[in-house]
């Protein structure tokens, strides 16, 4: 083999006691587990905000950003679930550019996995001391799930990994709910199969154990528009588009059938700035159809501190390195309409 063994990764039991968990941390996530979790099994009306920057570069700024959350939170705590993305682990569409903090812990300077793996539990723990809220993150890497376990209220598969055996397995037997995306090419069925792989018991290879999982009810379709052969995006949020869906979800039997629609990414054609129209065209298509009302229950939005996107050398604080997001002004005032109107 051409690999070059550059470190070896401590196990879970060692991370965990040089960066333990907070007291009290533990049974707040609990309490917010099961709110969520109600949510998704439509026991509570409450609609769900997965809001946040595509990536989580800069601790600072990302703790920054969900202290401003957690006020509006309280705010609209009576309409809304907030779930802060902190997103440490990007998929890349082509496999070059910035991979995430666990890569590393200092976007400017070399990649370190163990440093990276050390500062995303940090920064994960600050983000839920400060702002009482616990965090979404992206499942890249199956295996790391358990160095963020205790941390994590909702887990995302990307659209490149959702068809993949190691995460639908893995994700079986998690207890928070998991969002599939659909694949790039815009499948449906492909997410349909995702979710039912998901929500199985299974019996697989699992970080040098032979495991059995019981299925997770909470794995759920997110839809985030798709790319067709000539490179263009095919929006998956209109009004017939989730019809459409919910025709086959709901053929299928399913758990919990639960749609989230990311308002960026294939859906915007990354347009960051048509968050806002899209997120109200989904909620009036929700006032529109009991349907859809009882289905979609949340969106997910990036944002972030300043508007956009930068170069991942440029140092403007608060902006995205990855996927241009929607700036904190424009989001709080969104978060408030989409309160309104839940
Ligand atoms: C993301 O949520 O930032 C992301 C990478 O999404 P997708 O997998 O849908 O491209
Ligand atoms: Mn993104």
């Amino acid at each position: 083999m051409s690999f070059n063994k550059i470190q070896p990764i401590p196990d879970v039991e060692t991370i965990i006691r040089e960066i333990p968990l907070p007291a009290g941390l533990g049974q707040e996530k609990i309490k917010r587990d099961r709110v969520i979790a109600d949510v998704f099994k439509g026991h509570n009306d409450k609609f769900i905000l997965i809001i946040g920057p595509c990536s989580a570069h800069d601790e600072d700024a990302v703790c920054d950003y969900i202290g401003r959350l957690a006020k509006v939170q309280e705010q609209v705590k009576d309409r809304l679930v907030l779930i802060p993305r902190i997103y440490t682990n990007k998929p890349r569409t082509t496999g070059e550019g910035y991979k995430g903090m666990l890569h590393q812990p200092d976007h400017q300077k070399e990649p370190n996995m163990v440093e990276g793996l050390k500062a995303i539990r940090r920064m994960h723990i600050r983000a839920f001391s400060e702002s009482h809220i616990p965090a979404a993150d992206e499942m890249l890497y199956p295996g790391n799930y358990p160095y963020l376990e205790d941390l994590l209220s909702y887990v995302a598969i990307g659209a490149r990994s959702v068809e993949n055996q190691l995460h639908r397995l893995t994700v079986s037997g998690l207890d928070i709910p998991v969002g599939m995306k659909n694949p790039t090419s815009g499948d449906p069925e492909v997410l349909l199969n995702s979710i039912q792989a998901a929500q199985l018991p299974h019996g697989f290879s699992y970080n040098g154990w032979e495991v059995s999982t019981t299925g997770n009810p909470l794995i759920h379709a997110v839809l985030r528009g798709a790319v067709n052969q000539h490179g263009e995006s095919i929006p998956n949020y209109h009004y017939e588009d989730l019809v459409n869906f919910a025709e086959s979800y709901l053929d299928r039997n399913l758990q919990n059938p639960t749609v989230i629609v990311d308002t960026n990414h294939a859906n915007s054609n990354k347009k960051y700035a048509e968050q806002p129209r899209i997120a109200m065209e989904v909620m009036h298509s929700r006032k529109h159809s009991e349907l859809l009302k009882s289905l979609v229950k949340g969106l997910m939005i990036e944002s972030f501190i300043v508007d956009g996107a930068q170069k991942a050398f440029e140092n403007e604080y608060g902006k995205s390195i990855t996927d241009p997001c929607l700036g904190w002004e424009k989001s709080e005032k969104l978060i408030r309409q989409i309160a309104d109107m839940a």
